[in-house]
């Protein structure tokens, strides 16, 4: 039975159930009112996409994938647009890298914070050996206001990998310079989040997450060399080359 009163063969199905788990993340209390203008910027970028995800950003996730089986202490940053739109998909992505995850907010409030963790909750990390981290708040990102640079200090404090889907470009590129390898989810190859990542996948969250996951199931039994050749394979500006060619061509198919 789909979520939404709209056949699974509509041809704006996936954007209809995207627009409608936003909306409902924002009456629980999970997305910001920002997180739906976020939204209907990556809309349109997906939309110029033709909506599907394109070679280089299928080539992204596999090199995500491998550089989360090489961390040493990966963790996934989640935010309200991330926890509405894809929750359990997130919950089985750490458990198959054996990462953790952070509820990590732009418009950091108590509230919205615990909304989001209750909700992660609801998708059994626990069963998945998963820890969602986020509320201590014991530790900075350096360069950022007060508020935006909250971190755990034993999750995205000490991780050497992080995922940071739909991130602002400031907390981004600080993330950065604090050295961490990030892999960023984002439709739009020319935010400065996308331009920050050392492997930038410009995909819809909803397509991207599983995508991840799928590859990471693949190369579980990969040898460190593998992962690390897929790894340094992998060109970030090329990739963005080619989802900026991918949107300019003005070919949807
Ligand atoms: P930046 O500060 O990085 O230059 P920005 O100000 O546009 O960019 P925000 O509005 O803070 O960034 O973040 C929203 C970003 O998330 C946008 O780039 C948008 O394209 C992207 N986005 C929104 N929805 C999705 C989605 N479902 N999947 C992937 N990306 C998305």
């Amino acid at each position: 039975m789909s979520e939404i009163d709209v056949p699974e063969s509509h041809p704006r199905y996936q954007s209809l159930l995207t627009r409608h788990r936003i909306e409902e993340g924002v009456e629980k209390g999970i997305t910001s009112k920002q997180g739906l203008i976020a939204e209907g910027r990556g809309e349109a970028f997906d939309y110029l996409l033709g909506e599907r995800t394109i070679e280089s950003a299928d080539e992204a996730a596999r090199a995500a994938a491998a550089l989360l089986l090489l961390a040493d202490r990966p963790v996934l940053s989640v935010n309200g647009n991330v926890a509405a739109l894809v929750p359990g998909e997130i919950v089985e992505l750490a458990a198959a890298v054996d990462a953790d995850v952070e509820v990590n907010l732009f418009n950091r409030t108590d509230e919205r914070m615990e909304a989001i963790a209750a909700h992660l909750h609801e998708h059994d990390p626990e069963a998945a050996g998963v820890e969602i981290k986020g509320l201590t708040a014991d530790a900075r990102i350096p360069g950022l206001e007060h508020e935006r640079s909250k971190v755990d200090a034993d999750g995205i404090g000490a991780a050497d990998v992080v995922l940071v889907p739909l991130e602002d470009g400031d907390r981004a590129e600080a993330l950065a310079a604090m050295g961490k390898s990030e892999i960023v989810i984002d439709l739009n190859p020319l935010s400065r989040s996308a331009q920050a990542a050392a492997v930038p996948i410009v995909d819809n969250i909803l397509r991207a997450v599983p995508n991840v996951t799928r590859h990471a199931e693949a190369l579980c039994d990969a040898s460190r060399e593998e992962l690390e050749s897929i790894v340094g394979d992998f060109d970030p500006d090329a990739a963005l080359s080619a989802a900026e060619g991918a949107i300019r061509s003005g070919d949807l198919e």
